[in-house]
């Protein structure tokens, strides 16, 4: 990957290509960032610009200028392939009779990195490894493999570079790798890529220099969603503004119609504000047929939506991001349910994506969600009692 093709990020691309030029790359990094905000693209575009041997410079929109790949030297076309022999990755994975390393996994990983490359744990446990109900991790014996690697000579590269992605399921086997990190053989290159520092051992931790990546900013998720997906600009600021700087939510949210989004939410509050249990409940066992993402989805656009119903009650319309067909419906939300109500469904629908994250059983929460929210409508006083309190006993 060439850093051309990492969103955003430009004051990280900046720094690790200095390092390179003035000859400081640390030998242990840990590249510390929230899912989707591209820490796993970076590794790939650095490890592939330490090895170029053609390295470029390319000047940016303010006049800066930071380095890149060619591209197309003999280690980048390895590279690009994933098939270097000096550039290894390690990551979690669920362990078989037939595949016990991550060097079993391979195939199904450079699959992952090339489409993937901003998914997280969740997507390349279930929707490549289809270990559903499978926890994975980085085993012993992988980090065994990962010292047998090193003790081995380079193979063509100056560097040899060792990508670990999401140290937090290494555990405490983590500490195998202490000296190591500390004491790298010479020319040795960690890259660890990870989400929560919570849950890496502290013992890694001090030994790494760690560099931050923060969620990737709305003016660069925006020209990305519009030349990725080939999308006009008013619907790449909405999933942008969505998204949240996380280029994984975006490339789900891609998926979901915005247009049909918004007659669902419209079916739903007519039925619960007309009291048309019959229709709520057809309603709910469309929603319950939905798959797992497309719920969540459904729950984030909802957050999204009455957070801007919310904004129009508080006379802040003007900053609206709401298209015309959905602002007739949220101004006549705004007035049936006033600030304390839309406050309450704000905490309602987060709480329901935490839920449909947790695979719980989607029709008896629906059931919960929907008579909760048809209270709302009905009576004076707002019903604050937590409807997962009652249910998930
Ligand atoms: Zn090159």
């Amino acid at each position: 990957m060439l850093f051309k093709n990492v969103i955003g990020q430009t004051r990280i691309k900046l720094q690790l290509t200095k390092g390179v030029a003035d000859n400081r790359v640390s030998h242990a990094q840990l590249f510390l960032g929230p899912e989707g905000s591209g820490n796993l693209a970076m590794a790939l575009a650095y490890s592939q610009y330490i090895n170029c041997e053609n390295k470029q410079t390319v000047a940016i929109e303010d006049g800066t200028v930071h380095g890149d790949s060619c591209g197309t030297c003999p280690s980048c076309l390895k590279a690009q392939k994933f098939i270097h022999p000096d550039i290894h990755f390690t990551f979690p994975f669920v362990k078989t009779d037939k595949k016990e390393v991550c060097a079993d996994w391979m195939v199904e990983w450079r699959q992952f990195m090339l489409n993937t490359p901003y998914g997280g744990y969740n997507e390349w446990i279930t929707q490549i490894i289809e270990g559903e109900n499978k926890q994975g991790n980085i085993t012993a014996r992988e980090c065994q493999e990962i010292m047998r690697r090193l003790s081995l000579k380079n193979y063509e590269s100056t560097y040899k570079i060792i990508i670990l992605w999401l140290p937090e399921y290494l555990g405490n086997e983590g500490n195998r790798l202490l000296k190591i990190l500390e004491e790298p053989p010479e020319n040795t290159v960690f890259m660890l890529i990870a989400h929560d520092q919570e849950r890496i051992i502290n013992t890694i931790m001090s030994r790494v220099q760690i560099v931050k990546f923060p969620r990737i900013a709305d003016q660069d998720m925006i020209p990305a969603i519009v030349e990725r997906f080939k999308v006009g600009l008013p619907q790449a600021k909405k999933i942008a503004a969505l998204s949240d700087g996380n280029f994984n939510e975006a490339t789900q949210l891609i998926d979901i119609h915005e247009d049909a989004n918004t007659t669902m939410i419209r079916e739903w509050m007519e039925a619960c504000y007309r009291h048309n249990v019959k229709a709520l409940f057809a309603w709910n066992d469309r929603f319950v047929k939905m798959g797992r993402e497309q719920q969540k989805n459904f729950f984030q656009y909802c957050l999204h939506f009455f957070r801007e119903v919310l904004l129009l009650e508080a006379g802040a319309g003007s900053l609206s991001k709401l298209s015309d067909a959905e602002l007739k419906t949220a101004e006549g939300l705004g007035k049936v349910l006033g600030v304390d109500r839309i406050t309450f469904i704000l905490e309602l629908f987060d709480k329901c994506i935490y839920f449909v994250e947790r695979n719980v059983n989607a029709k008896i929460m629906m059931t919960f969600v929907s008579v909760t929210l048809l209270k709302q409508f009905q009576s004076n006083s707002i019903n604050t009692r937590p409807f997962y309190e009652k249910w998930s006993r």
